[in-house]
């Protein structure tokens, strides 16, 4: 088959890999959605030859890119259970692999096991290609009601929004500031305005700031335009907001949700890489702010976003804009590349 490989320097090849057969507890999936993620910039901006896993540890040989994976079970391994995997059943992978049996792989938190992971689509072969093999046991049910566009956007940046909004106990009476409107932030903004709350959306791009506005932000401001701390005060009476998620990644995006959080409030990080400098008394002491780190989720909790999206009938496919073919991932990713259109997928 032939797959897709970030070769570093914005630079992809479409190389041929062998078609996989499961071993014992695997299954192959053939691919049917792929999404492009944020987090996947990075490896494909990295310099040529240098490693751009995000701290997820090196890889030997070529890797096959994609980390939000949706299909059907084209074949089943020996030894796996019928319940987890049956062929033709429609499923999401939670793409991290651990030893199987630490106290964080046996809660399904895979990607916290300490004991050496694999991460699909950054150091273990991933989705932007026709078949996929996984450990049964990373495999999610996708609810019938749900596309396989759908499910591709949970399996990483709608399924991280969700989760980081869980991690901050977001009520409907909560003001969150969003900060950057990528395909994470825009879900972000979609989730938490299903979820009831007030949604203030931040980002440079102008056509994300629109797209923020139809995604449920009652306010959607440029951070250039506007000094986002001030912007963001004088939309809830002076306090700050009692929310704030960044996704930029940025240190100027990160020290904004520090310092438009109220006193009392929570902060969470979830964009990639990147650092932030704070000054500790006035941003984090004087206020008894509570940080919050957030990585993506666990298999519960991406099956609990899938559900959650299935039952509120959020129409998550809106927020692809882009829909290419594998042949076409030079352009795609260029387009993706210039942070100002939506999110695209592969679809095979
Ligand atoms: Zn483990
Ligand atoms: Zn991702």
């Amino acid at each position: 088959m032939r797959a897709l490989v970030f070769k570093g320097g914005r630079e992809l090849e479409l190389m041929q890999f062998p078609d996989p057969e499961p071993g014992p507890g695997e299954v192959v999936l053939e691919i049917k959605a792929s999404g492009m993620c944020g987090s996947d910039l990075k490896v494909y901006r990295a310099e040529k030859g240098a490693s751009a896993a995000l701290g997820l540890g090196g890889t030997k040989g070529p890797v096959i890119a994609g980390h939000e994976p949706c299909g059907v079970v084209a074949a089943v391994g020996p030894g796996v259970d019928p319940s987890l995997a049956k062929p033709g059943a429609r499923v999401m992978v939670h793409h991290y692999k651990g030893c199987g049996v630490c106290e964080h792989c046996r809660v399904g938190w895979t990607q916290l096991c300490q004991e050496g992971i694999v991460v699909y689509g950054v150091t273990g072969h991933g989705a932007h290609a026709p078949y996929m093999k996984v450990p049964a046991s990373t495999l999610v049910p996708l609810p019938d009601a749900l596309s396989f566009e759908t499910g591709a956007a949970i399996s990483c940046g709608t399924g991280t929004a969700y989760g980081a909004l869980r991690r901050m106990n977001l009520s409907g009476r909560d003001t969150i500031a969003v900060i950057g409107q990528g395909p994470v932030g825009l879900s972000a903004t979609q989730l938490a305005a299903a979820m009831g709350a007030r949604v203030i959306a931040l980002d440079p791009s102008p056509e994300r700031l629109v797209r923020a506005r139809d995604f449920g932000a009652e306010a959607a401001l440029d951070p250039r335009a506007y000094d986002p701390v001030g912007a963001i005060k004088d939309l809830t009476q002076g306090r700050g907001a009692d929310l704030t998620l960044d996704t930029s990644g940025t240190p100027a995006g990160r020290l904004a949700a520090v310092r438009s959080a109220r006193v009392w409030g929570t902060v969470c990080f979830v964009g990639e890489g990147d650092s932030v400098t704070l000054d500790v008394s006035p941003d984090l002491l004087r206020k008894q702010l509570t940080i919050v780190a957030s990585w993506t989720f666990s298999v519960t909790g991406q099956a609990e976003c899938a559900r959650f999206v299935a039952e509120r009938g959020i129409d998550v496919d809106r927020l692809f804009t882009h829909r290419w073919k594998l042949e076409q991932a030079e352009e795609a990713y260029r387009v993706f590349d210039a942070q100002t259109a939506g999110k695209g997928l592969f679809l095979m």
